[in-house]
């Protein structure tokens, strides 16, 4: 299908869709405690995204054959990486990392972000993984402007997350997104720089750096979706939806 480049009015759609995603996890994040299960912030996400008269991205979403995803969250709990299925069996400890994914549809457009929270007190070490992936996050996102190309993006990522001894998820990657939830391009999250397709005023992406503390490969739970790391060390990872414009990336995905 190719890259659908937006125009300045559809961004600004998007923007608005993202603003009901920023404010959602913004909840999300608030209601993050010991003892909360993952279906309870579900079901918080349900009720706002009811409210707002939006849909869910992720819900009864199957590609591939998988099963219909549960939730309209992915919540994802210390060694999981990315698609945890929400369960009010999952209940957060004191210590945990947890990753939350929220995408919503408004007016036919998807907005996509998360955010890894601490639950309660965690140690420096995890406080720190955490840090480093939001800042790849916000180097990759600087890298999203016009005359640079695709994985200029992942390079910059890839070089912060390797310089604190972390690694990057190579099995996931950003994505185009639009009209649908993964478009064109593909946006990895590693190099080398200077490869790839030319970024372009118009182009909204969504930029998902995941980092673990130790082998950057992954496993995937018989429940048809959950990513854990091969070898069982935590993970972290933050996304945002942006728009490339002629100054520069703007990201959509904020209050
Ligand atoms: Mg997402
Ligand atoms: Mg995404």
């Amino acid at each position: 299908m190719g890259v659908q480049l937006k125009s300045r009015a559809e961004i600004a759609a998007m923007r608005e869709a993202g603003r009901v995603v920023a404010t959602i996890l913004a909840a999300l994040r608030d209601a993050t405690r010991p003892g909360v299960t993952t279906g309870d912030l579900d079901d918080l996400a349900a009720e706002m995204i009811r409210k707002a008269g939006v849909k869910s991205a992720f819900k009864g979403y199957a590609p591939g054959g998988r099963k219909p995803f549960p939730g309209v969250i992915c919540a994802s709990i210390n060694e999981e990486i990315v698609h945890g299925i929400p369960s009010k069996r999952r209940k957060l400890r004191d210590g945990d990392i947890i990753g939350l994914d929220f995408g919503i549809i408004q007016d036919g457009w998807f907005g996509d972000s998360a955010v890894t929270v601490a639950v309660g007190e965690v140690p420096e070490e995890t406080a720190r993984l955490v840090r480093v992936t939001k800042e790849a996050l916000d180097l990759g996102i600087a890298q999203a402007r016009p005359g640079n190309r695709i994985y200029d993006i992942g390079a910059a990522i890839q070089a912060h997350v390797e310089a604190h001894g972390y690694a990057v998820v190579r099995d996931f990657v950003g994505h185009g997104v639009g009209r649908r939830l993964h478009e064109e391009p593909q946006v990895p999250n590693y190099g080398p720089g200077g490869q790839g397709m030319r970024i372009k005023p118009g182009m909204v992406l969504a930029i998902e750096p995941m980092v673990n503390v130790g082998t950057w490969q992954v496993e995937e739970l018989d429940d048809d979706w959950t990513a854990v790391t091969a070898d069982g060390k935590l993970s972290a990872h933050f996304e945002h939806t942006i728009a490339v414009t002629e100054d520069g990336p703007v990201v959509l995905t904020l209050p």
